[in-house]
């Protein structure tokens, strides 16, 4: 079922970004994933906003009184989907941002949450009349360990993806957008950011943080010139927000993918050593070759594969998705998302660096 749009065309500066005064959404919006990393800040930046904000999520994370909470999993075969029912009657607008962590190797788990879940949010937009769903998909859609250089969102799907977690966001991202061009479904848009990283983030600084204490961050994988992408995650929710507030029947937009990045390109180990320098560790300088690391990396996994049904043994961080993504060039341009969603990223990367290690004063080296 689909109905006018409300909201209108968001500015793009820092300051008209947290005092504007945006129309508000007729109804509630709802943030599925509300109580994780992305999701928690979706919800700060959807309340500076002035929406009316509900969360879904297998867990609460936090309390704010303007927030209402409804738990329940995206996969419990429940009768009628009655927790999502819930959280999403009176809805209007509805974020998807739920996923289970791309460290975890449970090939059922993602199936289960990525695409069986995806297609019960779809069935609970139709059935509570929402008409516009706003999907978190990733950059890493396309990426199949080969360097990627400013790809625009033309570029295919990986064919061959390295990890569950790619494989089901593939399939996450064709239903969403396949239900936005269909006719009874709601409007539909995927944002696809890459790195994301800011304060609360329970991945990147804790895990490179980990590493560096057991000695695992003095050497750098290949040559150490590849170039990425890191987000900042206020960007990353203006990304959303503007996509939602664009989304509305005819325009460009519906059914489309958009690259969401700090627009700033740069070396990945440039980017670890700042990190790891703001947090007083020694920054990597060691070099060892990319198909040494590599292939020990797909030795331990295809051993964790071959013995699991024997005993439960994991990689951890140490996948050959991780080997590829540390040592490859991944870099995504925005231009489409500046060009139809007006998006500009209002945190430059220095900045964005500065204020995540801030935010982290318990992992600061006890030494410095
Ligand atoms: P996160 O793990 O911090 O948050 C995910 C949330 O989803 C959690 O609160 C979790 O409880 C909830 N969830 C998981 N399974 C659920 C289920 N079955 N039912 C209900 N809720 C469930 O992850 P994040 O880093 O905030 O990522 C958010 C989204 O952004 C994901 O879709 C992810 O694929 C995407 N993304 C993340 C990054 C990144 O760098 N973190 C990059 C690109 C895309």
């Amino acid at each position: 079922m689909r109905g006018t749009s409300t909201g209108g065309r968001a500015a793009d500066t820092r300051s008209l970004y947290f005092h504007s005064e945006v129309t508000k959404m007729k109804g509630p919006c709802v943030v599925i994933g509300g109580s994780g990393f992305l999701g928690r800040h979706l919800v700060e930046g959807l309340l500076q906003r002035d929406y009316v904000v509900r969360v879904f999520d297998l867990r609460q994370s936090f309390h704010d009184e303007r927030v209402t909470f409804f738990l329940g999993d995206l996969c419990e075969k429940q009768p009628l989907l009655q927790d999502l029912i819930a959280a999403l009657t009176g809805a209007t607008l509805v974020f998807h941002c739920a996923s289970p962590p791309p460290s975890s190797n449970d090939r059922k788990l993602f199936y289960r949450v990525n695409l069986l879940g995806t297609r019960t949010v779809l069935q609970a937009c139709r059935e509570c009349g929402v008409q516009h769903l706003v999907l978190t998909s990733s950059a890493s859609v396309i990426y199949e360990g080969k360097d990627i250089r400013n790809a625009s969102e033309d570029a295919p799907y990986a064919r061959r993806p390295m990890d569950y977690y790619t494989e089901t966001k593939i399939l996450q991202e064709k239903e969403v957008l396949g239900a936005g061009r269909s006719k009874d479904g709601p409007l539909t848009v995927a944002i696809r950011p890459h790195g994301i990283f800011g304060p609360r983030d329970p991945q990147l600084v804790p895990v490179l943080v980990r590493a560096a204490q057991k000695g695992q961050m003095k050497f750098i994988i290949g040559d150490g010139k590849n170039t990425v992408d890191f987000t900042y995650v206020d960007n990353v929710v203006l990304g959303h927000i503007l996509a939602a507030e664009t989304l509305k029947e005819g325009s460009p937009i519906c059914g489309k993918a958009y690259h969401v990045t700090n627009d700033e390109p740069i070396c990945f180990w440039k980017f670890m050593g700042q990190m790891l320098q703001g947090l007083g560790y020694e920054p990597p300088r060691r070099h060892i070759p990319y198909l040494l690391v590599y292939s020990f990396a797909l030795i331990i996994y295809w051993l964790c594969v071959f013995l699991s049904p024997l005993i439960h043994l994991s990689p951890g961080t140490f996948t050959p998705m991780r080997v590829a993504l540390a040592s490859t060039h991944h870099y995504y341009s925005c231009e489409n998302a500046k060009r139809d969603l007006g998006y500009k990223p209002i945190v430059p990367l220095d900045e964005a660096i500065t204020k995540t290690i801030k935010s982290y004063p318990e992992l600061h080296h006890r030494s410095h």
